[in-house]
């Protein structure tokens, strides 16, 4: 992924914020005031999938979102509570870093903090992980964050929460993420890891959803063109309302 070339572009409507001097992020800034934060996990995704697939996919669809709309995508917050290792039921007690709830609602907070101090209007917060309350604890502080800054806007979701049905729904390493995983990073997905003689299930594949065996890259690019094409909808209208 070269990302170089773009983000050094004088033209450039969209950056890495960590990769580019002032004077550059302030040229995007000037346009488009928008701060795209994707929140990530280090959380076990059975055999098939990597550890960071909540980062990855949270870390490349903020950036899609941002080459379409502009604005500046923030390094990944690898920081979540209520992981697969802590679910009732399972036993999976390796290949997750978690964090407490209470850790995650201060970073939220001095977060968004900083990103109203440096001067951007609309936050675009995705989360990779769904797990609860997890994501609801970073939708209450961004709703709190609106309440506090009425003249600003700060949009919290997960990306099942803006795709048909259809196409995705909430799930762990299942048909819809791992055809994600094989979208953007393909050499990180392994799905001969799965067994081939038996149904996929929670407790001894760490999947939840459909059968992963069925996910092609070509599902991935379909749920990512319809997570951009929606949430490009959703961000012009806040480009009217909040810019
Ligand atoms: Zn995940």
């Amino acid at each position: 992924m070269n990302t170089f070339t773009e983000t050094t572009n004088t033209a450039s409507t969209w950056g890495l914020y960590e990769q580019m001097r002032p004077q550059e992020i302030e040229a995007i800034q000037e346009k488009t005031p928008i701060a795209y934060l994707p929140w990530g996990a280090i959380e076990y995704h059975g055999n098939h999938n990597p550890t960071g697939l909540d980062s990855i996919k949270a870390f490349n669809l903020c950036k899609d979102l941002a080459e379409k709309n502009g604005g500046l995508v923030f390094p990944v917050v690898n920081l979540a509570a209520n992981l697969i290792k802590s679910y009732p039921g399972v036993n999976f007690p390796k290949h997750s870093i978690e964090f407490s709830e209470n850790l995650i609602r201060l970073v939220c907070e001095e977060y968004l903090e900083q990103l109203v101090a440096q001067g951007f209007k609309i936050v675009v917060l995705l989360s990779g992980h769904a797990g609860e309350p997890h994501l609801t604890i970073l939708k209450t502080v961004a709703e709190e964050f609106n309440n506090k800054y009425p003249d600003k806007r700060f949009w919290a979701l997960a990306e099942f929460d803006i795709l048909p049905n259809d196409l995705l729904v909430a799930n762990h390493s299942a048909i819809g993420e791992t055809s994600l995983q094989l979208f953007y990073a393909p050499e990180t997905v392994d799905l001969e890891t799965l067994p081939k003689d038996r149904l996929i299930t929670l407790e001894l594949d760490a999947v939840s959803g459909d059968d992963p065996r069925l996910a092609t890259i070509a599902l991935g690019e379909q749920i990512v063109t319809s997570f951009v094409k929606n949430g490009s909808i959703i961000i012009e209208e806040l480009k009217q309302k909040y810019l």
